[in-house]
């Protein structure tokens, strides 16, 4: 019964977004996949955070999307539009940790894991949209030095509180779906986690971007890029690991989110 209402409510939104154009055809079947997971094996805690991120991070992804859309065709290898790797890469780990929890004793520890893997990905996404509306350019987080917008590794003081604001709002949400299932004291922990988890999160996305994620330069404007072409021409390999791209990075530092989120609550507890 919940796998059936769960895939009906998942359909609409993933129907709506892709309609939207917030996600690709692949995007919105992975989401749909996602979403009936979330909520049948799931509770309002975890659909409830589900939903946060995705409605928040795609209105962000909306504001003033012309201006970014210019940026973002240079430089990304992606869009707007999130693709199956994309929504898996945000939203695989957060659907295996409600398959452990289901089949757990105890789900709180999951719960945590949860929370953090959401605020990383959703302090990403906050990050990268406030981030691009900064007026400045921002600096390479290893380096200092000044680097282009939208560039893998830039950090900028917009895209920082970006993240930090991020994390808070799935932590914020993740407080108040507490409350409403359950009368009891977690409501600033749950803060916590969704500040620090984000924060470190996205730092971590940032390191990871700036070194292992592969980068491509343009021989024809010599600039830098994750797209395999730019200006009608091949690019070519300038840094980064072998398969090691945006999605792959994201993955891992939403491990790293909900790693971080349950290390704050092993060592500062509730
Ligand atoms: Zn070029």
């Amino acid at each position: 019964m919940s796998l059936l209402s769960g895939f009906l409510f998942s359909f609409l939104i993933a129907a709506f977004a892709y309609q939207k154009r917030s996600l690709s055809k692949s995007g919105a079947v992975a989401a749909i996949v996602v979403g009936t997971n979330v909520y049948a094996f799931g509770s309002l805690f975890w659909y409830g955070l589900l939903l946060t991120f995705f409605i928040s991070s795609s209105a962000l992804s909306r504001l003033k999307k012309q201006k970014k859309d210019v940026v973002a065709k240079d430089l990304f290898e992606k869009t707007g539009q999130r693709d199956v790797m994309q929504v898996l890469a945000n939203g695989g780990l957060g659907t295996l940790f409600v398959w452990f929890a289901a089949a757990s004793m105890d789900t709180l520890p999951w719960m945590v894991a949860y929370v953090g893997v959401i605020a990383a990905v959703n302090a990403d996404t906050w990050g990268t949209e406030l981030g691009v509306l900064s007026r400045g350019k921002p600096r390479h987080i290893l380096t200092g030095r000044l680097v282009e917008k939208g560039t893998s590794g830039g950090i900028s003081v917009w895209g920082t509180l970006g993240t930090a604001l991020g994390g808070l709002w799935i932590g914020l949400f993740a407080s108040l779906f507490q409350l409403i299932l359950a009368e009891n004291g977690w409501q600033l922990f749950w803060l916590w986690i969704g500040l620090l988890s984000g924060l470190l999160g996205a730092l971590i996305d940032s390191v990871l971007g700036a070194t292992v994620q592969l980068m491509y330069g343009c021989s024809i404007c010599g600039g830098e890029t994750e797209r395999c072409e730019h200006c009608g021409a091949k690019t070519r390999r300038i840094r980064g690991v072998g398969g090691c791209n945006n999605d792959a990075v994201n993955l891992l530092s939403s491990a790293a989110g909900g790693l971080i989120a349950w290390l704050c609550w092993r060592v500062i507890g509730f």
